[in-house]
């Protein structure tokens, strides 16, 4: 397996493997670009058919942490890393140590968070190992946990008031007519922050209890996990999968806006310029669901989770503005205006928009 030539490589910086055989634990720490400052990035554990599967993922997701850092103006690199195995069967103390020792070999240059797989206690138990881990409260105890998910649901919810008001022509969010795909972590706590500002939701997951809870928490409408972008509503709001925004989709979309936390949302990039063709304003994934990076990065620097939250939502809007004012302005693809910006950034050429930093 080549690594260099490798489709996703992408002028990564660092690509590592580990392997103990002690704890069976076999990963891959990716560090993908450090000119804005140490890469922060999660760690996933997951089932992956073979090591190539997994190196595909870890060298995607740790370019996209590059994008994302950069657009919310933060001072950080992108890097991910990646566990091989079944985090219900194979995950243990002894593993989690390992992989501590092993972003110890790093010396700061990769710090670890949670993602999926991965949750807080386990990155505590890293911990254990190494200082270099985020996402675990560290602001001298104010926060008891560290969990990222609420700032990004914060974070999203500000990027949905931004397009109400910039696509929509809304005040408020009163009676807006939002569909959530995914209710997990991000995806619940979206859908109580708009149920909260008055929006009415309509809401799909592949766990029927999920759904359950949120009619008659929320009063949603619960829908089938394959009608839930073809249902009447202003705002689809992708939080579960990655690549859901397909041909077919685009399709069946009636609402004008897609805005949700999913990580690689469109199932191939020209996408955008064919929701631009159709008029649906497409908020950059890793743009408006930065909000937990933010969070675990403001809760290393001591920074309170008020005013946290207050940069999150702040930044995200002020990106995005800039962003779709851009692409409106040009006829472009909000993701492609996305990706140049980074890439500006990152050569010194944009000055950030916002005051995350
Ligand atoms: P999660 O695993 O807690 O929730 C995902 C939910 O989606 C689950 O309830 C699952 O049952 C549901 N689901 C799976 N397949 C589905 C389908 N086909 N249709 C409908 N529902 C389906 O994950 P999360 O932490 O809430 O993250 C959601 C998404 O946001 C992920 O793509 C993640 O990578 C991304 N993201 C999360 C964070 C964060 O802070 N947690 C930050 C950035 C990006």
């Amino acid at each position: 397996m080549s690594v260099f030539e490798h489709r996703s490589f992408d002028d990564h910086e660092r690509v590592a493997f580990c392997q103990d055989k002690a704890s069976g634990l076999r990963a891959i720490v990716a560090i993908h670009n450090t000119r804005l400052g140490h890469a922060l990035g999660g760690c996933r554990m997951f089932p992956y058919r073979n090591s190539y599967e997994a190196l595909d993922d870890v060298l995607r997701l740790s370019r996209g942490m590059t994008y994302k850092a950069a657009l919310a103006n933060l001072p950080l690199g992108g890097g991910k890393s990646v566990i091989i195995g079944d985090p219900r069967q194979h995950k243990s103390e002894a593993l989690l140590q390992a992989m501590g020792c092993f972003i110890d070999s790093f010396n700061g240059a990769y710090v670890v968070a949670e993602d999926s797989g991965i949750n807080e206690q386990d990155v505590r138990v890293m911990a254990t190992r190494t200082a270099h881990v985020a996402g675990v409260g560290g602001d001298g105890g104010v926060r008891q946990h560290g969990d990222p998910s609420p700032a990004t649901a914060h974070g999203v919810l500000a990027g949905i008031s931004y397009a109400a008001r910039s696509c929509l022509g809304r005040t408020d969010l009163e009676g807006l007519r939002v569909a959530i795909q995914g209710l997990g972590n991000v995806g619940y706590e979206l859908a109580r922050q708009l149920r909260a500002r008055g929006a009415q939701l309509w809401v799909a997951d592949t766990v029927p209890e999920r759904v359950q809870q949120a009619i008659s928490e929320l009063g949603a409408t619960g829908v089938g996990v394959a009608d839930i972008f073809s249902q009447p509503v202003d705002v689809v709001a992708p939080c579960a999968l990655g690549a859901v925004i397909d041909d077919l989709a685009l399709n069946q979309l009636r609402a004008r806006v897609i805005a949700g936390s999913a990580n690689n949302q469109l199932a191939y990039d020209d996408l955008g310029k064919a929701l631009q063709a159709r008029g649906i304003c497409y908020l950059p994934d890793y743009v408006i669901n930065a909000g937990g990076l933010m969070e675990v990065h403001f809760q290393r620097q001591g920074i309170s989770r008020e005013d946290s939250y207050r940069r999150i939502g702040s930044q995200i809007e002020a990106t995005l503005a800039q962003i779709i004012e851009r692409a409106t302005a040009r006829g472009e693809a909000s993701n492609q205006v996305a990706d140049e910006l980074a890439r500006q950034r990152l050569e010194g050429k944009q000055q950030p928009v916002g005051n995350a930093a």
